[in-house]
């Protein structure tokens, strides 16, 4: 069974890149029948930001892309949460001791600094590994007796991983293929501190063992550690799961990682949800008005192409045909315009009644009350003109309150010395009509012209112009037939007076 995770740490909103490779764990777990996890990796408590679990969990649910197991949902292997299986990573780290595949480390920081800053001077990087740790402070020379007794004392150590010297250390990764790595290069990481905690390499190791991972997808940044992985694996004698690593998703210009002031410079949001902080709120796609299916399937594009012209897809169809290895290898440029048009599509597919609630929404924003008929079919003319169903407020307003001022502009423009006149005459004529729907409007309009010897736009455009409040809008007529026959006659006798 194919089982794979998301496995965030707490330290903030979910960035989209995050979201993306939620998203593609998701749909490979999906496509193959198996099982996708949320895992919570807070074992960095200085990193630990309050709120942010509570964030990624409701960003996962307003996608529609819910975990079957994990922080917030149970399952076998609970608990999912890091900070609550130290015991696990404290026995898995002894078990590394006893191996010889683990040594403790009693170098100070300031030590190490000195080092760093030796190699420094000297043009190099300090790498702490088989090339110079039997010149440094840690256990490989010491007795058990003599281990003991320094971490009896109290003295701080860390556990490292002892990287094996002169190997080379073959990889296959399913995006990027294979790629090898000279063991020399590494370093031996830390993995375990005395303060009880284990490191982000051995709790995600022994997580990903023990919650029986088969497939890790993941953010490219995580590619350099792809190496201790697998060797981590071989110690304990276990077999590593599948790699893939997910390519970057870069600012708009091109060059880059996508970061939050790519959002703030552009006006688009780079989280899914709304983050209040002291600093201020950033932005999130859900209160900016976006649909959560368009998101999806913006960001399913964002890095893999489906290999043929299509570009909207269903959730379903995008769970039959994502594949690993259609996602590309270099990375993939953000583009706020066409997050925009995926909105607008998606508007255009949704019913009335589908859009009703949130435009509901805002008209009580806007305190406005009326029939929820009434408001369906101002749905029914503005949507395809929109991006956001709030715009179809913004458009439509004129059809819950009448015009109060009128724009210059188009006063300008519309607005003869015989306008009110001709609207005064046009307005009885609509008056006496017994059916008032757009279609009997359209010929009265005809016949009403034809009759005065006047071109279609010397009545049209005052009319629209009365009606709308500016010369824009869907086909009078319709605008019409939704007033209804007195709030139009109203509106005719207003402007001129
Ligand atoms: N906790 C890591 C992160 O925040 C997980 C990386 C991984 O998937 O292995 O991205």
């Amino acid at each position: 069974e194919v089982r794979v995770r998301f496995a965030p740490s707490p330290t903030g909103p979910l960035h989209i890149g995050g979201v993306r490779t939620a998203l593609y764990n998701y749909l490979f777990a999906k496509n193959h029948g198996g099982k996708f996890l949320l895992r919570i990796e807070d074992t960095d408590q200085n990193r630990y930001v309050p709120g942010a679990e509570d964030y990624i969990i409701e960003s996962l649910k307003w996608l529609g892309l819910e975990p079957d197991e994990g922080v917030g949902y149970g399952g076998q292997h609970a608990p999912y949460r890091q900070s609550e299986r130290k015991e696990i990573y404290a026995k898995y780290a002894q078990e590394l001791i006893d191996s010889g595949n683990g040594y403790y480390a009693f170098d100070t920081p300031e030590e190490l600094d000195q080092f760093r800053a030796e190699a420094e001077a000297k043009g190099q990087t300090f790498i702490y590994n088989s090339q110079n740790r039997n010149q440094l402070n840690n256990s490989l020379k010491l007795s058990a007796d003599e281990i003991q007794s320094k971490i009896d004392t109290g003295i701080p150590y860390v556990i490292r991983f002892k990287i094996p010297a002169n190997e080379t250390i073959l990889l296959d990764d399913l995006i990027r293929g294979k790629i090898s790595i000279d063991s020399n290069t590494l370093d031996d990481k830390v993995l375990y501190k005395s303060d009880g905690m284990p490191t982000y390499h051995l709790a995600n190791i022994v997580d990903d063992h023990l919650m029986e991972i088969t497939h890790v997808i993941r953010g490219e940044e995580w590619l350099p550690s792809m190496p201790l992985h697998e060797l981590l694996y071989k110690a304990f004698g276990w077999t590593a799961p599948k790699f893939s690593h997910l390519p970057l998703i870069l600012k708009p210009e091109g060059k880059g990682k996508l970061s939050k002031r790519d959002g703030d410079k552009h006006g688009f949001p780079v989280f899914p949800l709304q983050w209040n902080t002291e600093e201020g709120i950033a932005k999130g796609y859900r209160e900016e008005g976006y649909l959560s299916d368009a998101m999806v399937n913006m960001l399913a594009l964002l890095g893999w192409n489906p290999g043929t012209e299509q570009e909207i897809f269903t959730l379903d169809e995008l769970i039959q045909s994502f594949n690993l290895e259609k996602v590309s290898k270099s990375g993939a440029r953000f583009n706020p315009e066409k997050t925009i048009w995926f909105n607008h599509q998606y508007i255009q597919q949704k019913s009335n009644e589908e859009i009703l609630p949130e435009f509901n929404k805002v008209l009580n924003e806007n305190g406005i009350d009326s029939s929820e008929e009434f408001n369906l079919q101002v749905i029914d003319l503005l949507k395809e003109r929109v991006n956001f169903i709030k715009d179809i407020f913004t458009q439509g307003k004129f059809f819950f309150i009448a015009p109060e001022t009128y724009a210059e502009n188009a006063v300008k423009k519309a607005w003869k010395e015989d306008s009110a006149e001709l609207l005064n005459e046009f307005a009885q004529e609509l008056n006496s009509l017994k059916s008032f729907d757009h279609t009997t409007i359209h010929d009265k309009v005809q016949a009403f012209v034809a009759q005065k010897e006047i071109g279609f736009g010397k009545l049209m455009m005052p009319v629209r112009l009365s009606l709308v409040g500016d010369l824009q809008g869907p086909d009078v007529p319709l605008i019409m037939e939704l007033l209804g026959k007195d709030e139009v006659v109203k509106r005719l006798n207003a402007i001129g007076n």
